[in-house]
């Protein structure tokens, strides 16, 4: 995960009276604690967020103490391995151009490195970077936001994202960036929680319990419609949600 995502992509609208970060709706009300931070939950679209947003400084505190990258190093051939398989699932094939976005250490973009792609890995993490670089040489860091790249006016066939958007503050901006980095033809490989899964409880209490609902390391909490109605907002007209027996969206978009 690009730890310091939310520190540089976006600045994040702190204030008590914050909107629905995913279809700005104001009506959202509170529904459980964790972490002692609220989460809300908004009736227009269903998705739930920390309410208010951390500020820019709490979350660069967390970050600072955020280890998890290290934990990542004893599993590098099986993290390669699940990336390789998931990406050779969208069929495509050729010598085509493959970002990562939110790389970390690198494992998807040498995944798709491994499949013969341009691959190149993005994350505004430049400690992550430095690290990616040792790891995998053959494949292209870089420590930017995928802003940069729609400035420099490349396009990329394959985006991959997992276990990125649930981090952000301002996941409809990075969606619409992602977007912009790809053409007609182009397709978007994205995993996040999904706290909508069958295998879930439905008392709000009970789920918040789940591993995963964890603020403020992660501050957007996505079910099925929420992630259609982000992806619609940020102008994919294709949209996909594969069935998973785990609680992870994996989600297949195309604009
Ligand atoms: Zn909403």
């Amino acid at each position: 995960m690009n730890a310091g995502a939310n520190r540089t992509l976006l600045p994040p609208p702190t204030n008590a009276n914050m909107s629905c970060p995913i279809c700005r709706s104001p009506n959202h009300s509170f529904i459980v604690s964790k972490n002692e931070y609220d989460i809300h939950r908004c009736p227009a679209c269903t998705v739930m967020f920390v309410h208010p947003f951390p500020s820019p400084q709490e979350l660069t505190d967390f970050y600072n103490n955020y280890h998890k990258s290290r934990q990542y190093k004893d599993k590098i051939k099986s993290k390669i391995k699940r990336a390789k398989k998931r990406i050779a699932s969208l069929g495509k094939r050729g010598d085509l151009e493959f970002l990562d976005v939110g790389c970390n250490l690198g494992f998807a973009t040498e995944a798709g490195r491994s499949l013969g792609y341009r691959a190149t890995g993005i994350d505004v993490d430049t400690d992550a970077i430095a690290r990616a670089k040792e790891l995998f040489p053959d494949a292209e860091f870089r420590c930017v936001g995928s802003d940069t790249l729609t400035a420099e006016g490349r396009v990329f066939d394959i985006v991959y994202c997992s276990e990125v958007i649930e981090h952000l503050t301002n996941p409809l901006q990075f969606l619409r960036d992602i977007r912009s980095v790809m053409s007609e033809s182009s397709v978007l490989l994205l995993t996040t929680p999904d706290n909508g899964h069958y295998s879930l409880p439905k008392d709000i209490h009970k789920l918040a319990g789940w591993t995963s609902f964890r603020p403020p390391e992660h501050l957007i909490y996505f079910n099925r419609k929420s992630l259609k109605d982000i992806f619609a907002a940020a102008g994919f007209s294709r949209f996909r949600q594969c069935f998973s027996f785990k609680p992870s969206a994996k989600v297949i978009a195309a604009p």
